[in-house]
């Protein structure tokens, strides 16, 4: 991958970037994607945020060997704080992280998000909690996207803000609302890997000595949510 060559998961966090917005991609890596999208003329231009020091130079690096320094600005930062009110941003990514890790870094600056009218998320794992902190923080869920890579499954969803986010139901906040409704290939077999995962968790907890009557009680809850909506689904 390189930015003229974004990976599946990356084009499709592109897709979703307004064309004319002000981007801030958070743990931006290499930069691949603010350079991407800028020499494609779909930012004006923005930050490449980085907390650790190796991937920052790549980022300055990619940055300055595309001659994108005028345009995209490369800040070694914990999180938003790599976020100046001068950027005027108006997106933020934040891809290839875990969910709970993308909820924290968006709740503990979110002042930071002043001006910002879409979220692009991507994470790896734990997406029930970035769709907590959306429902609960003015953003409303617009799309959701699974995709996959390599043998991975990657969810990307996407917020806009609003005054009234939409309430989401438990099985919502677990499966995504849209990609609950799509329930495309991907999907289903995401979830019956994720099944078949948790059967085995229960297998395991099940078989030793002093069983842990709370833990088998929320995973019997999880398989059952599970099951009910491979049923549901067809699947
Ligand atoms: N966003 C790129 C992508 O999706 O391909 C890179 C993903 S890489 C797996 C995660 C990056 O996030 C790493 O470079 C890591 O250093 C950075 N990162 C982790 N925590 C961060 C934080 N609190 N603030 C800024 N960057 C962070």
């Amino acid at each position: 991958m390189d930015a003229d060559h974004l990976s599946v998961r990356l084009a499709t966090v592109a897709d979703y970037v307004p064309t004319g917005s002000r981007l801030a991609d958070i743990g931006t890596d290499h930069a691949y994607l603010p350079v991407n999208l800028a020499k494609r003329g779909k930012i004006v231009g923005g930050v490449a945020g980085e907390v650790v020091k190796g991937p920052f130079e790549n980022a300055q690096h990619e940055i300055k060997k595309e001659g994108l320094d005028d345009r995209i600005t490369a800040r070694l930062a914990n999180g938003l704080r790599a976020i100046e009110a001068s950027d005027h941003i108006d997106t933020v990514v934040i891809a290839g992280m875990g969910g709970t890790l993308i909820a924290q870094i968006l709740t503990q600056d979110f002042d930071r998000l002043t001006g910002v009218q879409r979220l692009v998320l991507q994470p790896n794992v734990g997406e029930k909690n970035v769709r907590q902190f959306l429902m609960t923080h003015g953003f409303q869920l617009i799309a959701e996207k699974i995709v996959t890579e390599d043998g991975h499954d990657y969810e990307i969803l996407v917020a806009d803000r609003s005054a009234t986010p939409q309430q989401l139901n438990e099985e919502e906040l677990r499966f995504g609302p849209y990609l609950l409704a799509e329930h495309n290939a991907i999907f289903i077999a995401k979830w019956q890997r994720e099944l078949a995962r948790t059967q085995q968790v229960l297998a395991q907890v099940q078989s030793a000595k002093a069983v842990p009557a709370t833990k088998v009680a929320a995973l019997e809850t999880e398989i059952k949510e599970i099951e009910e909506v491979l049923q549901r689904v067809g699947a």
